[in-house]
């Protein structure tokens, strides 16, 4: 049997705070989110993210969705911007990425050729934060040659079945976080395997835990949540990749905290996450 040694004692996430908003703060300070998300069947991972990125106080939001989830996104969240793609069901066009200071991709995408396409020509091109969730991973997990072309500082936010189709299947626990300490490094990445105790891993290799959360965000839509807001705080033009990350997990497994003393573990719904976000970063100011 191998002992395995965590070197670099791992830290919990607890010191880091969302700034206070200037007086005369503009809309230019939180940034211009670009979100990729959705496909026939799975708006609501769209639509989730959407709120959470909402929430989590962008400045401006923009969706690219497939044609056909159009109407959901403009009904569902009037705040954000729509871009629909000319396939009804999958994203197939990588809108211009010239007018934002993030993208995020991934919750409902599916994982169709032409999306695996849209993904491979968003890694070539991009040059700001990227935040990749979901199927993005699962197509990255599939076509690990892709892995090459990931932007520093890119966010991955893998849950352990994602993770396992990016790199391998632990052994163990210890071998799963020697497993995501390593892939970090070499991808000059930071990754939230998520879980109970998510554990952020930074590009140098160093681990963070986080004790925020809750069982009942052991439901469909949590995750997407999430990506929403490490979208927004990646596109904060005040947080730098580490703290908005860390902030991110954080504040998320704190809104399902507070949710859950109205809603109870088993009512906690990923909406309930939406909703108690806005509490969550006021607590963390
Ligand atoms: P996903 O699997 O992509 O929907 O993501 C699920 C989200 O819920 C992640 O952020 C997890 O960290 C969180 N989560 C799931 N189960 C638990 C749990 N038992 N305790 C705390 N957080 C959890
Ligand atoms: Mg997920």
């Amino acid at each position: 049997q191998e002992t395995t040694i965590i070197t670099n004692p791992p830290r919990l996430l607890y010191d880091v705070s969302l700034p206070r908003r200037d007086k005369f703060a503009y809309k230019n300070t939180f940034g211009h989110a670009l979100l990729l998300a959705g496909s026939q069947g799975k708006m609501g991972a769209a639509v989730l993210a959407a709120g959470a990125c909402l929430r989590g106080g962008v400045g401006l939001l923009t969706v690219a969705v497939p044609g056909g989830g159009y109407d959901i996104l403009q009904t569902t969240r009037p705040e954000a911007m729509c871009l629909p793609d000319k396939h009804a069901d999958y994203i197939t066009e990588l809108p211009d990425l010239a007018p934002y200071q993030a993208v995020g991709i991934g919750p409902g995408l599916g994982q169709d050729a032409a999306s695996l396409a849209v993904l491979r020509q968003l890694l070539r091109t991009a040059k700001v934060p990227l935040v990749l969730d979901a199927d993005a991973l699962n197509l990255l997990g599939s076509h690990r040659t892709l892995l090459k072309l990931l932007p520093p500082d890119t966010v991955l936010t893998p849950h352990v079945g994602e993770f396992a189709r990016l790199t391998e299947k632990a052994r163990d626990d210890y071998h799963r976080l020697e497993l995501l300490r390593t892939f970090a490094r070499e991808h000059r990445c930071i990754v939230v395997l998520k879980g109970a105790y998510t554990a952020v891993a930074d590009r140098d290799g160093q681990l963070y835990f986080n004790t925020t959360g809750n069982p009942g965000m052991a439901s469909g839509g949590s995750g997407d949540v999430l990506t929403g807001l490490l979208l927004a705080l990646r596109a904060d033009q005040r947080l730098a990749p580490l703290p908005a990350v860390r902030l991110a997990v954080l504040a998320h497994g704190h809104a399902a905290d507070l949710a859950v003393q109205t809603t109870g573990e088993a009512g906690l719904v990923a909406g309930d996450l939406v909703a108690h976000i806005g509490p969550a970063l006021r607590d963390l100011t």
